[in-house]
Protein backbone atom coordinates (compact mmCIF):
# COMPACT_ATOMS: atom_id res chain seq x y z
CA UNK A 1 0.00 0.00 0.00
CA UNK A 2 1.30 3.41 -1.13
CA UNK A 3 0.98 6.72 1.00
CA UNK A 4 -0.94 8.18 -2.32
CA UNK A 5 -3.36 5.41 -1.79
CA UNK A 6 -4.73 6.82 1.80
CA UNK A 7 -3.77 9.68 2.30
CA UNK A 8 -6.27 13.05 2.44
CA UNK A 9 -6.26 14.74 -0.92
CA UNK A 10 -6.36 18.61 -0.87
CA UNK A 11 -5.47 19.35 2.96
CA UNK A 12 -6.40 22.40 4.36
CA UNK A 13 -3.46 24.33 4.32
CA UNK A 14 -2.31 28.33 5.67
CA UNK A 15 -0.31 30.84 4.34
CA UNK A 16 3.37 31.94 6.36
CA UNK A 17 1.38 35.37 6.29
CA UNK A 18 -1.97 34.13 8.99
CA UNK A 19 -2.01 34.84 12.54
CA UNK A 20 -2.03 32.03 15.26
CA UNK A 21 -6.11 33.19 15.71
CA UNK A 22 -6.69 32.42 11.82
CA UNK A 23 -4.60 28.63 12.17
CA UNK A 24 -6.28 27.77 15.58
CA UNK A 25 -10.21 28.78 13.85
CA UNK A 26 -8.90 27.06 10.27
CA UNK A 27 -8.46 23.74 12.59
CA UNK A 28 -11.44 24.39 14.18
CA UNK A 29 -13.80 24.72 10.89
CA UNK A 30 -11.66 21.44 9.09
CA UNK A 31 -11.81 19.21 11.99
CA UNK A 32 -8.05 19.32 11.52
CA UNK A 33 -5.09 19.23 13.99
CA UNK A 34 -2.50 19.75 11.64
CA UNK A 35 -1.72 22.37 8.89
CA UNK A 36 0.75 22.86 6.18
CA UNK A 37 2.20 26.27 5.94
CA UNK A 38 2.59 27.37 2.72
CA UNK A 39 4.27 30.45 1.11
CA UNK A 40 3.04 32.28 -1.81
CA UNK A 41 4.25 30.15 -4.39
CA UNK A 42 2.40 26.81 -2.77
CA UNK A 43 5.32 25.25 -1.44
CA UNK A 44 5.68 23.87 1.83
CA UNK A 45 7.79 25.81 4.08
CA UNK A 46 6.47 24.74 7.88
CA UNK A 47 4.13 22.97 9.47
CA UNK A 48 1.65 23.96 12.68
CA UNK A 49 0.08 21.67 14.61
CA UNK A 50 -2.67 21.62 17.82
CA UNK A 51 0.43 21.07 20.05
CA UNK A 52 1.90 24.03 18.76
CA UNK A 53 -1.29 26.27 19.24
CA UNK A 54 -1.01 25.05 23.02
CA UNK A 55 2.74 26.32 23.10
CA UNK A 56 1.96 29.87 21.43
CA UNK A 57 -1.01 30.19 24.46
CA UNK A 58 1.41 29.32 27.02
CA UNK A 59 4.32 30.93 26.22
CA UNK A 60 2.30 33.99 24.72
CA UNK A 61 3.51 34.16 21.66
CA UNK A 62 1.71 35.80 18.41
CA UNK A 63 2.72 35.40 14.91
CA UNK A 64 3.08 31.76 13.07
CA UNK A 65 6.82 31.92 12.66
CA UNK A 66 7.54 31.76 16.20
CA UNK A 67 5.44 28.76 16.58
CA UNK A 68 5.35 26.57 13.35
CA UNK A 69 8.42 24.10 12.74
CA UNK A 70 10.24 24.68 9.77
CA UNK A 71 12.00 21.34 9.25
CA UNK A 72 9.28 19.22 8.05
CA UNK A 73 9.34 15.82 7.89
CA UNK A 74 7.62 15.15 4.44
CA UNK A 75 6.50 11.83 2.51
CA UNK A 76 5.70 11.31 -1.31
CA UNK A 77 2.35 9.39 -2.82
CA UNK A 78 4.62 6.64 -3.88
CA UNK A 79 6.51 5.66 -0.85
CA UNK A 80 5.09 2.91 1.05
CA UNK A 81 3.13 3.35 4.04
CA UNK A 82 5.73 1.35 6.05
CA UNK A 83 8.24 4.09 5.74
CA UNK A 84 5.54 6.74 6.58
CA UNK A 85 4.58 4.96 9.75
CA UNK A 86 8.25 4.48 10.43
CA UNK A 87 9.61 8.07 9.67
CA UNK A 88 5.96 8.83 12.63
CA UNK A 89 7.11 6.91 14.93
CA UNK A 90 10.88 7.97 14.39
CA UNK A 91 10.31 11.58 14.82
CA UNK A 92 7.68 11.32 17.28
CA UNK A 93 5.20 13.11 15.08
CA UNK A 94 1.27 12.36 13.75
CA UNK A 95 1.75 13.62 10.51
CA UNK A 96 3.76 14.17 7.36
CA UNK A 97 2.61 16.41 4.33
CA UNK A 98 2.58 14.86 0.75
CA UNK A 99 4.37 16.26 -1.38
CA UNK A 100 4.95 16.63 -5.30
CA UNK A 101 8.68 16.96 -6.98
CA UNK A 102 8.13 20.45 -6.38
CA UNK A 103 7.34 20.64 -2.57
CA UNK A 104 4.00 21.68 -3.34
CA UNK A 105 1.40 20.04 -0.92
CA UNK A 106 -0.91 17.72 -2.29
CA UNK A 107 -2.30 15.83 0.70
CA UNK A 108 -1.32 14.59 3.98
CA UNK A 109 -0.75 11.37 5.97
CA UNK A 110 -1.68 10.88 9.88
CA UNK A 111 -1.20 8.28 12.22
CA UNK A 112 -5.30 8.23 12.14
CA UNK A 113 -4.94 6.70 8.36
CA UNK A 114 -2.85 4.03 9.77
CA UNK A 115 -4.76 3.14 12.41
CA UNK A 116 -7.62 2.72 10.16
CA UNK A 117 -5.66 0.59 7.75
CA UNK A 118 -5.15 -1.50 10.93
CA UNK A 119 -8.34 -1.95 11.81
CA UNK A 120 -9.91 -2.36 8.83
CA UNK A 121 -11.26 -6.34 8.34
N1 LIG B 1 3.39 13.32 19.29
C1 LIG B 1 2.66 14.55 19.26
C2 LIG B 1 2.27 14.91 17.83
O1 LIG B 1 2.64 14.23 16.89
O2 LIG B 1 1.56 15.90 17.61
C3 LIG B 1 3.35 15.71 19.96
C4 LIG B 1 4.85 15.79 19.83
S1 LIG B 1 5.46 16.35 18.30
C5 LIG B 1 7.18 16.40 18.65
C6 LIG B 1 4.94 18.02 18.22
C7 LIG B 1 5.76 18.85 17.28
O3 LIG B 1 5.98 18.14 16.09
C8 LIG B 1 5.05 20.15 16.91
O4 LIG B 1 5.90 21.24 17.23
C9 LIG B 1 4.83 20.05 15.41
O5 LIG B 1 4.99 21.27 14.72
C10 LIG B 1 5.88 19.04 15.01
N2 LIG B 1 5.52 18.27 13.83
C11 LIG B 1 4.35 17.67 13.54
N3 LIG B 1 4.39 17.09 12.33
C12 LIG B 1 5.64 17.32 11.84
C13 LIG B 1 6.32 16.97 10.63
N4 LIG B 1 5.73 16.25 9.69
N5 LIG B 1 7.60 17.38 10.47
C14 LIG B 1 8.22 18.10 11.44
N6 LIG B 1 7.65 18.45 12.60
C15 LIG B 1 6.37 18.07 12.79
Amino acid sequence: ILVGDVMTPMTAKISEEASIDEAAKLMLDEKVTHLPVIADDNRLIGIVTAWDISKAVALKCSKLDEIMTKNVITACPEEYIELAAEKMKKYNISSLPVVDGGKRVIGIITTDHISTLMARD
